[in-house]
């Protein structure tokens, strides 16, 4: 398999243009990672300038990163928004756009270089392949992606001079460790999970565990959906499924371990037992920056961390029992073809049911379980088909609450 990361090690991927503005298109510019992102390219004005802005339905939100940031052009998901942006950016001489088609035409522009991937769920995936096929640098944030067609992607990237550089930290964690290192010498990816807010608690009590409960992340602020699925763990096997795409490890030499300090970001061991690890404090600002600037290192992206104030770093392997989703990332890479794909759809579907209080956290591991029996495998899916089984799969998930 060819992997992204022969992109990412290939080729002088040091050498980069610190010394050329960058235009960047921010998708989902009104999230967590696409606010950091915005604070990065603030203060590095004389490295980056933002040409598209992108949200949902924060439309305000849009209009006050467009007011800050002047971009070329804003986009929004949903039409009936269309006229508010229009009234506040028009006159500004911003383009304003709205829509699925339009989230995903906005990224082949020519004027830009590198697209941020800041979208959650599968929302991410069209403008992902669009970026690609224009032969854009992509800052991935947007794991999604990658879980839902990561084969396509790789076969995608092969035919294009497009590279995608991860924002997920554990990623670029492992990115930083597999610098100049051969990846046949990787005897495992260790990538680390923090464990969530539910990882002392007993399977009774998280059964009726509510959304606030859930969204007390100890040591990361993030976007609500993400969130959850760092409580139930499906981030992780999401990660574990990522990394096999990005780097082309194969699927058993890449193994979770829980963390809870969140401070060693990963970590690659090889063949001879060396293990190399990226440690930093838990702030997404180093890591995008690495993203954003293809692997180049931005001055004082994030705090620096004092070793001395470290009360300990301790590590533990994750309890399958009580968090189901993390086997999942092995039995989508074991069946692979739209398995991760349906995974998803139905993870997304049963997190907005659990956030919106119409499921217990219990339920939402079973929705997936179920969803995954019911819908048809398909062994090499096309866009088409990935398309076809995420609708198929949101749709029985719903009727299954
Ligand atoms: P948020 O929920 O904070 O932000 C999501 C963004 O996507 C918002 O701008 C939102 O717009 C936009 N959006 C939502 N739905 C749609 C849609 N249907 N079409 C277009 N845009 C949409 O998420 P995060 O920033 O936390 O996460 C973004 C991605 O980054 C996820 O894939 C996540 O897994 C990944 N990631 C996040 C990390 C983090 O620290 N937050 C760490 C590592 C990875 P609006 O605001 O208008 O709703
Ligand atoms: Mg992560």
């Amino acid at each position: 398999m060819r992997s992204t990361y022969s992109y990412l090690c290939t080729s002088n991927q040091l050498i980069s243009c610190v010394n050329a503005i960058k235009n960047i298109a921010v998708l989902g510019a009104t999230g967590s990672i696409g606010r950091q992102t915005l604070d990065i390219i603030s203060r590095n004005p004389e490295s980056y300038r933002v040409s598209v802005l992108t949200a949902g339905s924060r439309v305000d939100e849009l209009v006050a990163a467009a007011r800050v940031h002047r971009p070329r052009m804003a986009v929004i998901a949903r039409h009936e928004l269309l006229p508010r942006l229009r009234a506040a950016l028009e006159p500004l001489g911003i383009e304003c756009a709205s829509g699925d088609e339009a989230l995903a035409d906005c990224v082949d522009a020519d004027d830009i270089d590198t697209v941020v991937t800041a979208t959650v769920g599968y929302s991410g995936l069209l403008p992902t392949v669009r970026a690609i096929k224009a032969g854009k640098d992509i800052a991935l944030a947007n794991k999604e992606t990658l879980v839902v067609a990561g084969d396509l992607i790789n076969s995608l990237l092969a035919e294009s001079s497009s590279k995608i550089y991860p924002v997920d930290s554990e990623h670029s964690a492992i990115a930083q460790c597999l610098l100049g290192e051969d990846t046949a010498k990787v005897r495992r990816l260790l990538i680390t999970a923090s464990g969530g807010p539910f990882r002392t608690r007993s399977a009774a009590e998280m059964e009726n565990a509510t959304a606030a409960d859930a969204l007390k992340h100890p040591n990361w602020r993030m976007g609500a959906k993400i969130t959850v699925d760092s409580a139930t763990m499906m981030n992780k096997a999401f990660e574990i499924i990522e990394a096999h795409f990005l780097f082309g490890i194969a699927p058993e030499k890449i193994e979770a371990v829980v963390h809870p300090q969140s401070v060693v970001h990963s970590m690659v061991e090889f063949t001879d037992g060396a293990i190399k690890a990226q440690l930093g404090i838990p702030d997404m600002h180093l890591p995008i920056a690495y993203a954003l600037g293809a692997h180049t290192r931005l001055e004082n992206a994030s705090a620096p961390l004092s070793l001395q104030s470290l009360n300990g770093l301790t590590f533990e392997a994750p309890d399958a029992g009580r968090f189901p989703c993390i086997s999942l990332a092995h039995t989508a890479l074991e069946r692979r073809g739209n398995t991760a794909c349906v995974i998803n759809a139905a993870n997304e579907i049963a997190v907005e049911a659990f956030l919106s209080g119409r499921i217990p956290f219990g339920r939402i591991y079973p929705i997936i379980a179920s969803t995954l029996e019911k819908i048809p495998f398909v062994a090499s899916p096309t866009l088409d088909d990935y398309i076809a089984s995420n609708t198929e799969a949101r749709a029985y998930a719903t009727s299954n609450l």
